[in-house]
């Protein structure tokens, strides 16, 4: 008979290569190659695992995409590496003659032991951004409720609301909101179990626990939390046996009346593919949207940032209008206006110049090309029917009356002038209508704005919110 026994105590150099050969597997190959392939393996003591890296982006970007992981796959040889850590080696560790430190003995576990015993039962946590926390929100209308409902759940008191589910599209801040949560309890009360992870670590973890056959160390970690979070939960859609698992794991938490906290890309109701079970029980708590940005958001996001980069470029000099400017013009999203911004302002500070409108214009060109207003048949329509108050469905339907017909000529025109789509297509989104419906609604519509202010100046202020 063969024996083999499995090292638990050592994590070798020879053993992280084999591991990344593992991660290969799960983080593909692309991001294989340029996040994974150049980390070295510095050091193990007591806890951490060190590793080398490059540059501290690259230390912090790889932390927080695949530091989990990677903590993953070392537990599973080395169970008492608790942590991660990625450093750019100094100048002095870096010198081959310089004296390494030997890696604190660690106990081994005697091969009598029970592996369960060596199970952690807490769950190591997704590393939480610390720029995301609620002092670096800014808060506006489209935002205001999903803030608040955050911030409630943060006090920590007892459960009012379970779940609390926070939606919206992406880059409107539903992460920056779930990590301040996070900060904000740690803080107040160190010793709660706070878990915050995403839909697909949760599943990754899942997968992970019935492979190695570990479900009840699985289900005992997440049944011990005290506040779960989990960002991104439209991820798990689709995904039966990870669906079946989270509700349980969500029905054991509202049982105990622990606070859960999810966030999605859309409402619950939207998600496609979700159990009917799931979807109920997700709308049983407090649902709370983030709507897009409007321009008062964008700007008083892009004026905080600016303080924060006052500090860090005491230099900057940067002229009226600028912020306005890309206020106006980058409306996507959050991310995107950040990038445009930091850019900006690296850019800047490399040619020590001011930021002036002319600046703005060349160094992000490619970012306001692309940022040019996407409007959609659906935005128009939406907008159109809202300004002359009546239904959306009277808008796209069979009634001939001028209350109806008027409107819809003028979306129509609206779609003609604002989107790249054709007029069959056009009229097809409008109760499947035909093209020449459609041609002569927009020349209706030409014709009248020359001779009637009423309809020029609608005209003007449709387009004006629709451009927002
Ligand atoms: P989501 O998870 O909704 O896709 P994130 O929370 O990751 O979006 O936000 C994207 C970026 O925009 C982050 O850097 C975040 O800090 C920033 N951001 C979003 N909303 C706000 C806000 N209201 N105030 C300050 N920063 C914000
Ligand atoms: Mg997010």
């Amino acid at each position: 008979m063969k024996l083999t026994i499995v090292d638990q105590g050592i994590m070798t150099k020879n053993e992280w290569g084999q591991l990344k050969q593992e991660l290969k597997k799960t983080v593909g190959s692309n991001n294989f190659t340029t996040w994974i392939a150049p980390l070295e393996l510095d050091d193990v003591a007591g806890e951490v695992a060190s590793f080398a890296v490059p540059t501290s982006f690259f230390g912090n970007y790889v932390a927080q995409t695949f530091g989990d992981q990677i903590l993953y796959h070392l537990r599973a040889i080395d169970p008492s590496i608790r942590r991660v850590n990625f450093a750019v080696p100094s100048t002095a560790s870096n010198d081959p003659q310089a004296p390494r430190r030997a890696p604190a003995p660690r106990p081994k576990a005697a091969p009598s032991e029970p592996a369960e015993t060596m199970a952690d039962t807490r769950i190591p946590t997704a590393p939480l951004d610390p720029r995301f926390k609620f002092d670096t929100f800014v808060v506006g209308k489209p935002n205001e409720l999903a803030h608040a409902a955050a911030k409630r759940v943060a006090e920590g008191g007892p459960v009012t609301f379970n779940p609390l589910f926070l939606y919206g599209g992406v880059g409107l801040g539903k992460t920056h909101l779930m990590h301040a949560i996070a900060w904000e309890l740690q803080e107040q009360q160190p010793g709660l179990n706070v878990v915050y992870l995403s839909a697909e670590q949760f599943m990754y973890r899942f997968v992970q626990a019935l492979r190695e056959r570990k479900m009840m160390d699985f289900k005992e970690m997440f049944r011990s939390v005290d506040v779960l979070m989990v960002d991104d939960v439209q991820f798990i859609a689709g995904k039966d046996s990870t669906q079946e698992e989270f509700f349980h794991t969500f029905n054991a938490l509202v049982d105990q009346r622990k606070q859960i906290i999810i966030s999605a890309d859309c409402a619950p109701g939207e998600i496609e593919n979700l159990e009917e079970r799931i979807r109920s029980r997700l709308q049983c708590g407090l649902v709370v949207d983030l709507h897009p940005t409007n321009y008062e958001l964008r700007l008083g996001i892009l004026q905080s940032k600016v303080e924060y980069y006052r500090g860090q470029y005491p230099d900057l000099m940067l002229a009226d209008g600028v912020l306005e400017f890309l206020a106006h013009r980058i409306t996507k999203n959050v991310r995107v206006l950040e990038g445009a911004l930091t850019r900006l302002f690296a850019f800047a500070s490399l040619v020590g110049q001011e930021i002036t409108l002319e600046l703005t214009q060349d160094c992000l060109a490619d970012v306001l090309r692309a940022s040019e207003r996407q409007v959609t048949i659906e935005e128009i329509q939406r907008q159109v029917s809202e300004h002359y108050n009546i239904r959306l469905s009277d808008l796209v339907g069979p009634k001939r009356l001028r209350v109806y017909a008027r409107p819809r000529q003028m979306a129509m025109f609206l779609c003609k002038q604002m989107t790249s789509r054709s007029l069959p297509e056009i009229g097809r989104r409008f109760g499947g209508r035909d093209h020449t419906t459609v041609m002569h609604g927009v020349r209706r519509i030409e014709e009248l704005s020359r001779k009637d202010v009423q309809i020029a100046e609608d005209i003007e202020l449709l387009r004006r919110t629709l451009e927002e």
